[in-house]
């Protein structure tokens, strides 16, 4: 089973999407990842959505991305009494620690530490800076503020502070909770949420320690900042425009956006474009032409993967939105501009020969009408390599090991398949030919080019690129792909 796209797509699941049925439904419509937002439900569903990924995965043999995404150092108020208040612009109001439910004049900010970094100046968002306050007096458990936007907060709403670098950890208890069942699942990617510096993103990788892939989400702009350091420690980049929205004005995050997207190409690090996509689906079944071309504005940067939140998780349409969002994915693919504009942005091989052979594999891919590129990796590094170059063909990307083919799932272009290490350059050839004619990358007659290392099964030593075409099924190749059979059951070539 192939999709018939480039650029994948991320769902988050949710009560929306906690049947069997509904997930393989998504699946089919065209998920690539899923993600389990852990700001949201208990372990116990995140548990049974997993499983059920886990049995698509088995049903259909094709490798499934899990991204287990962590709520982070998100601020939150305390109670109010009554569950609201109203504040009305003008108006002083109080954060402090104090867990007495609040009221028009204050209310608790459970945050001890946030209130050493804030000065007089600093402004303070709350329910996604629909309510805003301005920092006038502070001190150790309190900040006396005045009202420059009003409206009603109600309880346990979020607090953005855009202008501070707080001095708190990336990881919460309830992430570390949160982590250990994650593990144990064994998902495929961790999103950290609210990382403020490079050190956050180092932490995060101890505390994951190579047992997934570590997606950093920018929605900080001292991260945007600090954008090159966080992409070198970071395995993937999600650019999460919900939060990066509250925290920076609106008009702002269209070029940052792309500012990131082409810092990550660069890198060849995935990037993920979230947040919004296709937000009127949630309770329309057609999205509005705006949130189409948004779709289409990531898909044209050559971003790896769009995501859906609320579409998904809590929308009345979450098929539809998956439906949608492959077609209008595809429908740019298709567009000969696609193209010319991913490969403007294209940036120079680093000099090693992963690079070199990359870069050489997709001017042969533009040269030769070669069907498919086929690459041969261990750690995912060489496919992702491959992928950085945006061929104009599929990247079959073949690996020994299960977690790479599913962390892949989230790569631009690659389509993973699980296959034995070989001993020769014939045999590896054999395999890429009958493995791409069996995936429907290819027919019999079609050219492939083919990158690996020698010798197989060692990380980082992709130094072989090899063209070849898929033999008639009369050869070796046609006889290993069904040994079982006799000659005289095998229909006629
Ligand atoms: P969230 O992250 O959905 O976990 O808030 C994405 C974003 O902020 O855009
Ligand atoms: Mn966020």
């Amino acid at each position: 089973m192939r999709r018939h796209r480039f650029a994948k797509i991320i769902a988050t699941l949710g009560p929306a999407t906690s049947a069997p049925e509904t997930i393989r439904a998504l699946f089919a419509a065209g998920v690539d990842v899923f993600r389990l937002n852990f700001s949201h439900g208990d372990h116990d569903g995140h548990r049974r959505r997993f499983e059920a990924i886990r049995e698509i995965e088995s049903a259909t043999g094709r490798p499934i991305g899990v991204l287990l995404d962590l709520q982070g150092p998100k601020l939150r108020i305390g109670e109010l009494a009554g569950g609201s208040a109203m504040l009305e612009e003008g108006g002083s109001f109080l954060f402090d620690l104090d867990p007495a439910p609040g009221s028009p004049e204050r209310v608790a900010l459970p945050h001890p530490e946030v209130f050493a970094a804030l000065k007089p100046g600093t402004d303070l968002l709350v329910d996604d800076g629909k309510v805003r306050l301005e920092v006038e007096t502070c001190g150790a458990n309190f900040a006396g503020t005045r009202i420059r936007i009003g409206g009603e907060i109600s309880d346990h709403k979020g607090v953005n502070i855009p202008d501070a670098v707080l001095p708190i950890s990336p990881l919460t208890d309830k992430d570390r909770k949160d982590l250990v069942l994650g593990m144990e699942l064994g998902v495929d990617w961790v999103a950290a949420s609210f990382v403020q510096r490079p050190r956050d993103v180092l932490m995060l990788r101890e505390a994951i320690s190579g047992r997934a892939g570590l997606v950093t989400k920018l929605e900080k702009p001292s991260a945007v900042e600090r954008l090159d350091e966080i992409i070198e420690l970071s395995d993937a980049i999600m650019v999460a425009r919900g939060d990066l929205g509250v925290e920076l004005p609106p008009e702002d995050v269209p070029s940052i956006s792309r500012r990131i997207v082409r810092a990550c190409r660069s890198a060849g690090k995935p990037v993920i474009v979230a947040t919004q996509m296709l937000e009127s689906m949630i309770s329309s079944p057609v999205p509005t032409r705006a949130e189409a071309s948004d779709v289409a504005t990531a898909i044209y940067d050559g971003a790896d993967a769009v995501m859906l939140s609320g579409e998904t998780a809590v929308g009345r349409y979450p098929v539809e939105a998956v439906d949608i969002m492959h077609r209008i994915v595809a429908q740019v693919e298709r567009d000969p501009h696609y193209r010319e504009q991913i490969g403007a942005a294209l940036t120079s091989p680093k000099p090693t020969a992963a690079d070199a052979i990359s870069d050489a594999m997709r001017r042969i891919v533009q040269t030769l009408s070669v069907t498919a590129a086929v690459t041969y990796t261990n750690s995912g590094s060489s496919s992702l390599r491959a992928a950085r170059e945006r061929p104009n063909s599929p990247i079959l990307s073949l690996t020994p090991h299960m977690s790479t083919a599913r962390r892949l799932a989230l790569v631009w272009g690659l389509h993973s398949v699980l296959s034995d290490d070989v001993d020769h350059v014939e045999e590896m050839v054999e395999q890429a030919c009958r493995t791409a004619v069996a995936e429907g990358f290819a027919n019999v007659g079609d050219r492939l080019v083919v990158m690996a290392g020698m010798p197989f099964g060692i990380s980082g030593t992709t130094n072989l690129l090899r063209i070849a075409r898929v033999p008639p099924p009369t050869s070796t190749a046609a006889n290993l792909h069904a040994p079982a059979h006799p000659p005289s059951d095998r229909p006629p070539p």
